[in-house]
This record gives C-alpha cells, sequence and structure tokens, in this order.
C-alpha cells in the first residue's frame, strides 16, 4: 500500500548541523511530534490539525513556522523537488519526528531518483528508513512527552548528535552510549542549546578531550534557515 506522508515544508538551504554542515541540501519538514522538548524551534511541527491541511504547492515556499501540512506520496514529493528546480543531492527528512512513520518507500524512491537522503530523529520511534539512508540521532531524554531513547535507533544511527546546555547533558550521553557495544562506527557531535557561550565552552572542551566533533548549528550563525 502506498504511504503518504504529511509535510510542513519543502525548501533549499544548507545543511546547518552535524556530519553534513556545509552541504547543499533539501528539506523535507514532515508535521507530528509527542517527544516534548521545551526549547524546541518547530513546535509548530507538533500537532498535526485537519483544519490545516493544505495543498503542497501552498507550503514550498518556505511556511515560516506554519502549522499548515500537506498529504503528499513519495512520488509527489519528488515531483515537488522537481517542480521546483532544486539541485542539491542530499535530502534531509526532518521534523518535527519522521519517525513516526515509516519512511522506507520515501528514501528508497529518492535513491532510485540519485538522491542521498539524511534522517534526523530523535531516535524514540522506530527507525524504518533506507539501508542507505544516514541517520542522524539526537536523543533527547527526559522530556514532556516521556518518551524513551530505544536502544534500535541507537544501534542503526551512524551519527548522534546531542544537544549540550551543561554536564548533567553529556553524562547522559555517556550512559546512552553505555548501552553500545562499540561506537567505533559512529559520528558523535555534540551541540551547544541555543548558540550559549557556556555550552559552546562545554562542548569545544569535551570534543578536544573525547576527538568528538562540535555541531555549532552554523545556518544560525548566518541568519539562514
Ligand atoms: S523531537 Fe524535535 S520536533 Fe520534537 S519536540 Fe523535540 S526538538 Fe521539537
Amino acid at each position: 500500500m502506498q504511504q503518504n506522508y504529511k509535510v510542513n515544508e519543502l525548501f533549499q538551504t544548507i545543511q546547518g548541523e552535524g556530519f553534513y554542515t556545509g552541504m547543499p541540501a533539501i528539506f523535507v519538514r514532515l508535521q507530528g511530534c509527542d517527544v516534548g522538548c521545551a526549547w524546541c524551534d518547530t513546535k509548530n511541527t507538533w500537532d498535526i490539525d485537519p483544519d490545516k491541511q493544505a495543498p503542497l504547492s501552498e507550503l514550498s515556499d518556505h511556511s515560516d513556522q506554519s502549522s499548515q501540512w500537506a498529504d503528499v506520496s513519495a512520488q509527489g514529493i519528488i515531483d515537488e523537488i522537481k517542480r521546483l528546480r532544486y539541485s542539491a543531492n542530499l535530502v534531509v527528512i526532518t521534523g518535527g519526528e519522521p519517525c513516526m512513520v515509516d519512511l522506507r518507500e520515501l528514501t528508497t524512491l529518492l535513491h532510485e531518483f540519485g538522491f542521498q537522503t539524511q534522517v534526523e530523529t530523535s531516535g524514540t520511534y522506530p527507525i524504518l528508513v533506507d539501508d542507505n539512508t544516514w541517520v542522524t540521532l539526537s536523543p533527547k531524554v527526559n522530556m514532556r512527552g516521556g518518551k524513551v531513547v530505544l536502544q534500535t535507533a541507537l544501534e542503526r544511527a551512524n551519527e548522534i548528535k546531542h544537544p549540550v546546555g551543561r554536564e548533567k547533558d553529556i553524562e547522559q550521553l555517556d550512559k546512552l552510549l553505555a548501552q553500545l557495544p562499540s561506537t567505533q562506527d559512529k559520528t558523535i557531535c555534540l551541540q551547544p542549546i541555543s548558540q550559549k557561550a557556556n555550552a559552546t565552552e562545554l562542548c569545544s572542551r569535551v570534543c578536544i578531550e573525547r576527538n568528538w566533533r562540535l555541531s555549532v548549528q552554523v545556518h544560525k550563525y548566518l541568519g539562514i534557515d
């Protein structure tokens, strides 16, 4: 059966975070998330309000924190990328929490059309993606929604990108990583929360000590989306 996706917005920009920082990317943001992070900067994606459904063509022009969404098939998403004449090769599927739905059909079809895919997830849902999809897991622990980061999600992740505000967050990450037999095949990134100076200093120090990567959300420094 064909899977449809609830798209909040679709736009082309530069990936500003994590392993693919600096790469041109097409972002497909899906509507829906029940994880409940207090500092979430896309709270507009949380609820799927039937009254907010709209045609995809009305959302593609970067919807600016709108809660509107379009119900689109995998082929429909590719058709829209073509219609907009986007040139980036990397498609980043984000949210919201994109893993609330099965992403295998979309990621496989994107690969068939020659795209590379990346999924950004909190790790609180099973990750159903093509084997060649790069999975960036940004673990969300003790959030209001009461969700738990799944062991299977940690195992599938290619990259673990942890939001850090204070020392406690590093301890939390250490506990999660201890669940894995090895982290050698994974890229570990620390990302200071909200560009705070203390958090950036802490992340820089720990990254140097442990040979991890610093992810600073360059799009926020550059003022691009
Ligand atoms: S998982 Fe992502 S979209 Fe959901 S609340 Fe947390 S930061 Fe926001």
